[in-house]
């Protein structure tokens, strides 16, 4: 059975109670849309029973007009290891809304156990993206936890991934600005592999030292490694997908469905496109600058 069909009687029809939930909304838009992409879960999994599960503790009293017209939709686009992460965090704490990162949303929902949850680690594991539905069911939940706690605006890390996601969000909500991150493809692999993160705090560090000698015309780079402080030294942790072969095969993904993303917010003249020249301490001016925040922001987190 073709997949949009699968999808449209997974998450068909809907109650009247919930019709106005932003998530609601999205999953609607999504089992409605005439394709989707990502792999596909076994049939046997329930995604509708997930997704409902997923969306019980949603408020039907949110609204997708609750969410338009507030203050900073931001989406950070780019390659695995390109850093999106790091600036987008950093912009977060500078702008004063909520960093949403979705690949965090999935590693949390990973940690519960049960068929589902393998399944999606089976999947993220080897580098390839998690169903379209399962993922707007996350990103919807946690925006509506966001709207009850008053949140005005946010920054959007890993979604959307793919066109049909990109269609689905423009559909609810005014994206103002796409920063599209990029970075020298020679690093990118390079950074995914020195990747640490912190088991006990959550932060993120890079053992590589990445030395990128520039020739003919074209600039080097040099990008010094980010080393934990001592009391993070003991516990850090490898992402499972940040393995020389998932991490090509998260390119190659990227490449396929999340570049074409690109195009769909360039059309319509959100798109940011912005070089790293190199580490934090160069970029992040330069990233202030391009996005004319330098002057009043720059002092309070530098
Ligand atoms: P990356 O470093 O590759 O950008 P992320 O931390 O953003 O990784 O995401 C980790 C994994 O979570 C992805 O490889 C994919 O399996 C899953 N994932 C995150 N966001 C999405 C999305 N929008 N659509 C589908 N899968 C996603």
């Amino acid at each position: 059975m073709a997949v949009a069909h699968r999808l449209f009687r997974l998450f068909s029809p809907f109650t009247p109670a919930a019709k106005n939930n932003l998530s609601s909304f999205l999953i609607r838009s999504l089992s409605s849309s005439s394709s989707t992409h990502g792999p596909s879960l076994d049939p046997e999994i329930d995604l509708k029973e997930a997704a409902a599960e997923l969306e019980k503790s949603s408020s039907p009293s949110s609204s997708l007009s609750r969410t338009k017209g507030r203050n900073f939709h931001w989406v950070f686009l780019g390659c695995p290891g390109v850093g999106k992460g790091t600036y987008a965090s950093r912009l977060s704490t500078l702008l004063g809304v909520p960093h949403i990162a979705t690949g965090d949303l999935v590693r949390e929902e990973l940690s519960s156990s049960g068929l589902l949850s393998s399944q999606l680690k089976e999947l993220v594991n080897h580098g390839k993206l998690v169903p379209d539905e399962f993922i707007i069911s996350l990103l919807s939940k946690r925006l509506e936890a966001g709207m009850e706690k008053g949140e005005s605006g946010y920054i959007l890390d890993g979604f959307p991934r793919t066109v049909t996601q990109a269609e689905i969000l423009e559909g609810v909500i005014n994206v103002d600005l796409v920063i599209n991150l990029k970075l020298k493809e020679e690093a990118l692999l390079a950074k995914c592999l020195g990747r640490r993160i912190c088991s006990e705090c959550g932060a993120n560090y890079n053992v590589a030292c990445i030395d990128i000698k520039g020739d003919d015309g074209d600039d080097g780079m040099y990008m010094p490694p980010l080393l934990p402080p001592p009391k993070c030294e003991s516990k850090l942790i490898t992402r499972a997908d940040d393995t020389a072969e998932v991490v090509k095969e998260r390119l190659r993904v990227y490449n396929k469905l999340t570049q074409p993303v690109e195009e769909f917010y360039r059309k319509r003249g959100k798109l940011l496109e912005f070089e790293l020249p190199g580490g934090i301490p160069q970029s992040w001016p330069k990233l202030l600058r391009a996005l004319h925040l330098e002057d009043d922001k720059q002092s309070a987190i530098a």
